[in-house]
Parts: structure tokens; sequence; C-alpha cells
């Protein structure tokens, strides 16, 4: 079974940088036609630009996954544009704010918790109208935190609205398999993308409550080097294509090893 997406179209939230740039570009050379729906204007434009210097069709759509509004708007305008949604993958989201539990302001935790939980939420069920008919393959982008590393302290937000996300997607794929809808989530350790943007620690704060904990030899055993976003694309192709037509409802970690430590 090959990985071929001739015929599909694939919405990428997120998909002006990092994860979601790398396979919204692998899945449009693959025969894709993508959306990048993401909240950041310029970045998008670059990733379109270099989808069609290779070939491929992009559209852009402006997207906010945190408001209702803008993801509902968003999966309009890509079946009026293109007539039809194969694959979402659920993919933005933000690091937020990074610091003690008793030091995280209401707001720094419901910031996290809109872009990462709700808006997968958000993503999946604005998109499930248009996926009934044909079926198709959501994926969500978690993370190790907050389902096999604990940590990084400071994440309890981030690692909080991560847990939220599996427990959704295996929801997601147990209520959407009668319409042939599989829903997979992907669990990255840390990957070299502009994650750092949207990253706010509280250094001194974090240091009252670390704990030592270290491995000498850096963060990921295999290679001892953070994962490249084109790696976790060729996870993605897989996960969107018929080459994994009978996986659903689990969960793939792409970290090197790095959540066994
Ligand atoms: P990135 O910052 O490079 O890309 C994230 C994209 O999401 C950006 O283009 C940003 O504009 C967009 N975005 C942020 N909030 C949004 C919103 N409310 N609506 C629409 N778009 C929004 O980061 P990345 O590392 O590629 O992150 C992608 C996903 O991977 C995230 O869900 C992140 O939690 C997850 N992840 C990343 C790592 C890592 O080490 N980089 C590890 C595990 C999980």
């Amino acid at each position: 079974m090959t990985q071929n997406m001739e015929n599909k179209v694939a919405v990428i939230t997120g998909g002006g940088s990092g994860i979601g740039k790398a396979s919204a570009g692998l899945l449009a050379e693959k025969g894709a036609r993508v959306v990048l729906a993401d909240i950041s204007s310029d970045k998008t434009e670059q990733a379109k630009k270099k989808i069609e210097a290779a070939g491929g069709e992009a559209l852009i759509i402006e997207t906010d996954v945190s408001n209702p509004g803008d993801v509902q708007e968003c999966f309009q305008q890509t079946v009026d544009h293109f007539g039809r949604i194969d694959t979402v993958f659920a993919n933005a989201g933000i690091n937020g704010t990074i610091t003690p539990i008793e030091d995280m302001d209401e707001e720094d935790w419901d910031k996290t918790i809109n872009a990462n939980l709700k808006g997968t939420f958000l993503t999946v069920k604005y998109a499930v109208p248009h996926m009934k008919k044909n079926g198709g393959s959501i994926i969500i982008t978690s993370s190790i935190n907050g389902n096999r590393t604990f940590k990084n302290f400071g994440f309890s937000a981030y690692s909080s609205s991560k847990a939220g996300q599996m427990a959704f997607g295996k929801m997601a794929a147990l209520e959407l398999a009668k319409y042939n809808i599989r829903v997979n989530v992907i669990c990255p350790g840390g990957i070299e993308t502009n994650i750092g943007e949207n990253t706010h620690p509280e250094t001194d704060s974090l240091e009252k409550v670390k704990i030592p904990v270290e491995y000498p030899e850096g963060r990921q055993p295999l290679e001892h080097r953070p994962g490249k976003p084109e790696e976790v694309a060729d996870l993605i192709l897989f996960l969107a294509s018929d080459a994994s037509r009978h996986i659903t409802g689990t969960e793939l970690f792409i970290d090197g090893a790095e959540s066994l430590l």
C-alpha cells in the first residue's frame, strides 16, 4: 500500500511553522491539496510559497483554533474551495506560560488549554460533518509531556492539555469509527521548531520547585539529538495515507526514546 495522497485534501492547523509546515509540505509533495490553517499569516505565506515552488497546491485560511467561528469557517471555506476533506491534522499549539502552579495566573492557564485542548476539540467537532460521507484520517499532535513524561517543571497547563488531547483522541476514534474516520495521536519529544516563540518560562520561580533530573548525554538516547520536523512529517504521511488504514485510536511516540528516561 503506497503513501499516495493524490486526490486528497488535508487541513493542517499550525501549518505555517515547525511540524505542521513540514507535514503540509510532505503531504503536498505526495499529491494532497493542503490548507494551512494558522493564526500567523506571514509564516503561512512562506509555507505556501515553498509548497507551490515544489509544484504543490496550498490554500491559506487564517484561523485561531481556539475560536469556534474561525474553525467552522475554515472547514466551510476548505469544502467550498476544494470540495472535500480527507485528512485533518489538529496540530496547532503553544507551550504557553511555564511557571510553578501557585504562580500560574488563571488567564495563562486558560490560554494554553484553549489553544491546545479546546482548539483540538473545535477542530474535530467542525471537521466531522464534512468528513462523515467519505471517511478519512484525523491526527492530533499531543506530546510526551503529560503522557509519559512529567519532569518538565512549570508545564502543568501544557501537560494537562496534552493529556486531555490523548483522552479526547481515543473518545473520538471510537465514536467516529462508524463513519470510517480514523483518529490517532502523535506524541513527539523535543523537535527543533519555532515553539520557543510561544514559550514563556518564569525562570526565577521555577528554580524554587525544580528537582534535579539530568541525563548526561543529552535528552534523547537515540543519536543524542532532538527530532526534526521532517521526521515527524514522515509519520503524519503514514497516518494520513491508506497505508495506516487499520490503525485508529492509538498513540505513537516519536521521541528517540526521550520519554523512557
Ligand atoms: P511551532 O511554533 O513551530 O508551530 C506551531 C504553529 O501553530 C505556529 O505556526 C503558530 O502560529 C500556530 N498556532 C499557535 N496557536 C495557534 C492558534 N490558536 N490557532 C492557530 N494556529 C496557532 O511549534 P511546533 O513545535 O511545530 O508545534 C506543533 C505542535 O507540536 C504543538 O501542538 C506542540 O505542542 C507539539 N509538540 C511540539 C514539540 C516540540 O518539541 N517542538 C514536542 C511535542 C509536541
